[in-house]
């Protein structure tokens, strides 16, 4: 069965250094593992993939990429020419990888033309974000703009995690808790919320948002923000879905990146529906072949296996 497979990640030379505040997370062994694996986009890549059984990988540019950023005028050229480099990358192998773009969100104008050059120019699929960009979440008023764009080019933009804007004190102590593990799920559903409640989807209702991990959580929790939201105090905010789960049913697409386990599986597809449902591996922080191993033995149909091995892709992505 043909596969493609959405957070797979690389890093530049020039661009390596943004995530040296991430290193702290990882084992010193398995950071510099990871770090070598990332800077390789085709010697060892393309044979793991064969040896894998994945047939495209859709590239985007390690956590937290351009995100880290301090200078926006900085931050557009290290975005435009990441995107450059991947579109050559994936020129060298058309029919292996395709990629998602970077976007300068510290110049939110910049980032929507940005992300219209690297669709229509580049052949790019979307783009994808990584967190808050110097504090500013996806429901910021200056950024429905790259919304808008990204509505109008009918392209999705994946949120992946990366470290918080600062440590909530519930942490304070436990740094063993931040990251992958555990606070990055919590903080990228947390930021997925904050674009229902923040009428992302409301202005743009055909606007897609990806999300990896397995959903970081929210499959899990629909009927309960139903019910609660029923209960709380709404602040004044109206969803013209009229549910949060209306919005995780309809602009919200997960991937299977970083989870090898049929319970969250089927829980997201009983949650979702098979046809919001994408594969990914979050190579090289995760196996290829595990996570295609995982896919190949699920218990799941085999319609939904082909929808979230390639079909879904081919239609959110035309990959
Ligand atoms: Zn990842």
């Amino acid at each position: 069965m043909r596969t493609v497979a959405l957070e797979e990640h690389f890093v530049t030379p020039e661009l390596a250094g943004y995530g040296t505040a991430t290193a702290s997370i990882a084992q010193p062994g398995a950071w510099r593992e990871a770090s070598r694996r990332l800077a390789d986009l085709t010697e060892e890549r393309l044979p793991m993939m064969d040896a894998a059984g994945l047939d495209v990988a859709v590239l985007s540019l390690n956590s937290p990429g351009i995100q880290a950023e301090t200078d926006p005028v900085a931050a557009v050229a290290a975005a435009a020419a990441v995107n450059d480099f991947l579109a050559e990358v994936i020129a060298g192998h058309p029919d292996r990888f395709a990629g998602f773009a970077a976007l300068p969100l510290q110049d939110p104008q910049a980032a929507a033309e940005e992300l219209e050059r690297a669709v229509s120019q580049l052949g790019l699929r979307g783009a994808l974000v990584n967190a808050h960009t110097r504090g500013r979440y996806l429901d910021d008023k200056e950024l429905r703009v790259v919304w808008e764009r990204a509505e109008g080019l009918d392209v999705p933009l994946y949120l992946h995690p990366a470290n918080g804007l600062d440590r909530p004190h519930l942490l304070t102590g436990h740094p063993e808790l931040e990251g992958p593990m555990w606070s990055w799920g919590v903080d990228t559903a947390t930021h997925a919320l904050r674009l229902i409640f923040g009428g992302v989807f409301d202005d743009f209702p055909d606007a897609r948002l990806l999300l990896g991990h397995m959903g970081e959580g929210l499959p899990y929790a629909l009927w309960r923000l139903d019910s609660r939201w029923g209960f709380h105090n709404h602040h004044g905010i109206e969803l013209a879905r009229g549910t949060p789960s209306e919005y995780l049913r309809h602009n919200v697409y997960i991937t299977t990146s970083g989870v090898c386990s049929a319970p969250p599986l089927l829980c997201a597809l009983l949650a979702l529906g098979a046809d919001h449902i994408l594969f990914g591996t979050d190579y090289p922080f995760e196996s290829m072949a595990a996570a295609t191993q995982f896919l190949a033995s699920a218990p799941i149909s085999e319609s939904d296996r082909a929808k979230i091995s390639f079909q879904n892709a081919a239609a959110l992505l035309r990959v």
